[in-house]
């Protein structure tokens, strides 16, 4: 169908903590339940998705991208290490990993009440990476890169660059922006530090791939419903319109 083909967008998944104990939620909300994680992933093999990174776009910039999504975790929790990772393997599936470089908690996160939360350690990382989990930055100490000059940016940025890479000895071509703090400028250093793509949280166009240093990902919350993840996995969550227009057209046959 030609008309479907032009509303679709490859979906990029946005994640932070994989959780198993209530004792652990933040107020923030940035987990989701270990078993919801499982039903998601399953629920992507039984339908015949297949997950891919960063990495494999680059290598492949004509891939068809139907029934593919990226999945991507921002901060490095050692929950995903300890939790997220078995699910991963269990379905053959990969996903990209923003880790924060130079801190062994959520220190930022800590000063707003939430609990602390210990990172992974550089062997963890290693090990998921060798895997074929992508790693990319996400700033040396999860700066909001709005509030600071150039050279302070240019240096988080690469910072993490560097750190990333000396971890996993590979190139990180992909950063995500702490906090989504994003601006046109910042977008041009994150360019000049190395980076081949960024993602954004709920900003930027619609389309993939129409602004690479600004990619709009799809955020999963524990209020997603396995329904509400079918939607923000099908290619058309951005296109409400169309996807009432199908549902219509079936009522009325
Ligand atoms: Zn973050």
């Amino acid at each position: 169908m030609a008309a479907s083909k032009n509303k679709y967008s490859l979906p990029v998944l946005l994640y932070h903590r994989i959780i198993n104990k209530q004792s652990i939620i933040g107020k923030h909300k940035i987990y989701v339940w270990e078993k919801d994680f499982e039903k998601q992933m399953k629920y992507l093999k039984d339908n015949g998705y297949q997950t891919i990174t960063f990495y494999d776009l680059q290598q492949n910039p004509n891939m068809d991208l139907n029934k593919k999504v990226v999945i991507t975790f921002d901060d490095g929790y050692l929950d995903n290490y300890e939790l997220m990772f078995p699910v991963l393997k269990k379905y053959d599936f990969k996903a990209v990993i923003y880790l924060v470089t130079q801190l062994d908690h959520n220190a930022w996160g800590v000063k707003e009440g939430e609990p602390r939360v210990n990172m992974m350690s550089a062997e963890q990382v290693k090990q998921m990476s060798d895997y074929g989990v992508e790693m990319g930055g996400h700033t040396q100490h999860h700066v909001n890169l709005l509030q600071h000059d150039t050279t302070k940016q240019l240096q988080e940025i690469r910072g993490s660059k560097e750190d990333t890479e000396k971890i996993t000895g590979k190139t990180a071509i992909s950063f995500a922006y702490p906090f989504g703090g994003i601006n046109e400028e910042i977008k041009k250093i994150t360019q000049q530090a190395g980076f081949t793509y960024a993602v954004s949280t709920n900003t930027g166009p619609k389309e993939f791939g129409a602004d690479l240093f600004q990619i709009r990902r799809i955020e999963i919350t524990p209020k997603t419903t396995l329904m509400s993840f079918k939607n923000k996995v099908s290619g058309q969550y951005f296109y409400p319109s169309f996807i009432k227009s199908l549902f219509s057209s079936k009522q009325t046959k």
